[in-house]
């Protein structure tokens, strides 16, 4: 039996990061912001344990914040330590974290994989440099592939964070974005839709009109297209759209953009939207049952039941039936 994967996440925040990506309140929030205590984080870890079931489960400690190794090797050290004695008994199997492209060498992997750490997230953003550039990331696309091939040649697993909907940011280059992410053997990837927050530059080019962020329904059709593409090459996407922190839910960091608690739902409703378009061509209009694999039930029928009543206009009885010998976008009719 497969093993189902749960993440325990642990928010590191850089503290003093130096960069000022144009989309990020960093400097503004970081006096807020601190990393938890040792204390926290194993309570977090043995909270965590207590409602994972030991058999079948595969677990992995997340340290997510975006540069893990931007912050201090003694502080890397110390939070490492940390998940140590887990991983002996091996009720953790592996680490994983998140962090910059420019921020990689040699002695930091080195380290990383003498603590158990297995898979490493870059946050690439864009592989198109003029993106970058106007977004202020501080790196180039070179260093996302630099760092990309060291993270492989040392034996990690690797994930690929994009963005979408940057300054400068088309449908073709998120295309082109993605598909340099599988070109460079990305194992995994993020895709988050740009959101102008509060406090940053961004809210500033989009009051004085430089900046307008992504519709809901554009952001949802161009995520369509990667996850096609990433889908395709075998790269699996395990975020698309931003974990709705309590900022973002009250209203009080997000100043305007496609923020949407269900944002996966909506775009793999659209998917089966164009997927169901064959049975809606069909001759029959009477009673209709179509099978569907067990994971794609609620994309099926859709956000709200979006397609079910798409097909409704059409036949008289929809039925959706959840099919376990179905895989995939798989699906039959009659
Ligand atoms: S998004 Fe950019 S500015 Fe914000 S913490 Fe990450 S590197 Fe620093």
């Amino acid at each position: 039996m497969k093993k189902r994967h749960y993440n325990i996440p642990i928010f590191i925040p850089e503290l003093a990061c130096p960069f000022q990506c144009i989309y990020c309140n960093q400097q503004k929030i970081s006096g807020r912001l601190k990393i938890p205590s040792e204390d926290e984080i194993i309570k977090i870890i043995e909270e965590h344990l207590e409602t994972i079931p030991v058999k079948d489960s595969e677990v992995e400690l997340a340290f997510f914040g975006g540069n893990f190794t931007g912050i201090g090797v003694d502080v890397q050290r110390s939070l490492l330590n940390l998940v140590k004695p887990y991983l002996k008994s091996g009720r953790i199997e592996g680490i994983r974290l998140s962090t910059r492209p420019d921020y990689i060498d040699e002695d930091i992997l080195k380290m990383l994989k003498d603590y158990g750490v297995r898979t490493i997230e870059i946050g690439a953003q864009s592989m198109d440099d003029k993106v970058l550039l106007l977004s202020r990331r501080g790196h180039a696309a070179k260093d996302t592939e630099k760092a990309a091939e060291m993270v492989l040649k040392n034996g990690f697993s690797l994930g690929l964070q994009m963005m979408i909907g940057l300054p400068g940011d088309t449908l073709k280059s998120a295309v082109y974005t993605a598909n340099r992410i599988i070109d460079l053997g990305a194992d995994n990837t993020r895709i988050y839709p740009t959101l102008v927050i509060r406090d940053t530059v961004l809210e500033k080019m989009f009051r004085d009109g430089r900046f307008q962020p992504l519709s809901l329904e554009e952001a949802v059709l161009w995520s369509k297209e990667l996850l096609l593409i990433f889908e395709k090459a075998g790269v699996r996407v395990i975020k698309l759209g931003l974990h709705p922190s309590e900022g973002l839910l009250s209203g009080e960091e997000l100043v305007v953009g496609p923020f949407h608690l269900s944002f996966r739902e909506l775009v793999l409703t659209e998917i089966w939207n164009d997927i169901l378009k064959d049975v809606l061509n069909s001759d029959n209009s009477g009673e209709i049952e179509i099978h569907v694999p067990i994971s794609q039930f609620n994309y099926a029928v859709g956000y709200g039941g979006k397609n079910k009543k798409k097909l409704l206009k059409k036949f008289k009885k929809v039925r959706f039936v959840r099919d376990n010998g179905l895989f995939r976008m798989e699906y039959t009719f009659h």
